[in-house]
């Protein structure tokens, strides 16, 4: 059975290593491109964009592709949508992996907001030294603030307009939560903006955030398509995968 795992997180490398190993199943992942030094999944991996859902459902056909397996970021809302009308029309199964989003505790100050615009109109009463860690695409969201100041921290450097007052900071996760705290205390951090991403990679520093007594601006994720398969971890996938191959 032949399957294109759509990937770029940890969920999709981790499913990719046990599925490349197994007889009966051969394995390609999609990477989008975007990050210069990626973390490659083990097996064969295809690079770059599909051109949209027809060039993608061209590919599905021209690679002989059984089944879809959409692990990519749950921030990712457009390539999961293409996979989904793709698939849809060639009949393909496809199976959406969102890990699921994280609970606030006791102790959280979350303020939660549907979007990047959003999350920009309510930082800017929050507090003068914001720490932006969502990525580095959207960053532009927040250019239009002049007054407060930013700590952005990005694999790779943002393109397009930045706020003018900033720091970069290129680092890439996973982060331990002393150095988290210590960070959110050397920048004199008021408050912190996060994707609801999900996941014990980036958590730590919604920890720290919580031991300093800090608000988070948590931005909400984009809706998966409607009627999708969504699976929570990499084991029910694996399942999924081993039953459709048996069928
Ligand atoms: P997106 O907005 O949903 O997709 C934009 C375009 O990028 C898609 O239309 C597609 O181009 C291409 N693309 C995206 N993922 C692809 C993949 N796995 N393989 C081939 N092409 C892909 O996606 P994004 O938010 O830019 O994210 C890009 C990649 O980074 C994803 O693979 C995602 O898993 C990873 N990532 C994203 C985030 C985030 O916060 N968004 C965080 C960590 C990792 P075509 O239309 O030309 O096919």
């Amino acid at each position: 059975m032949k399957t294109l795992i759509l990937g770029g997180t940890r969920e999709a490398r981790v499913l990719a290593d046990i599925a490349s190993g197994e007889q009966g199943f051969d394995i390609v992942s999609s990477l989008a491109g975007r990050v210069r030094d990626p973390l490659m999944p083990v097996g064969a991996v295809r690079v770059g964009g599909f051109g949209g859902v027809d060039g993608l459902r061209e590919w599905l056909v021209a690679n002989e592709i059984d089944t879809v397996v959409d692990a990519t970021h749950p921030f990712a809302g457009i390539i999961s949508a293409n996979a989904a009308a793709a698939a849809a029309a060639l009949r393909l199964p496809l199976v959406h992996l969102r890990r699921p989003g994280w609970s606030a505790q006791t102790g959280d100050q979350w303020i939660r907001v549907p979007d990047l615009a959003a999350a920009a109109k309510t930082v800017a009463d929050l507090g003068d030294r914001v720490f932006l860690t969502i990525g580095r695409q959207g960053v532009g969201a927040f250019a239009g603030l002049t007054r407060p100041w930013f700590l952005i921290r990005a694999i790779d450097p943002p393109e397009g307009a930045l706020p003018p007052h900033h720091e970069l900071l290129l680092a890439r996760g996973p982060f331990a939560v002393d150095d988290e705290s210590r960070l959110l205390a050397d920048r004199r951090i008021d408050v912190l903006v996060t994707k609801d991403s999900g996941g014990d990679q980036t958590e730590a520093k919604l920890t720290a955030a919580r031991s300093a007594g800090l608000p988070v601006v948590m931005v909400g994720r984009p809706p998966l398509p409607e009627a999708a398969v969504v699976m929570e971890n990499v084991a029910q996938v694996w399942d999924w995968l081993q039953e459709s191959a048996a069928q």
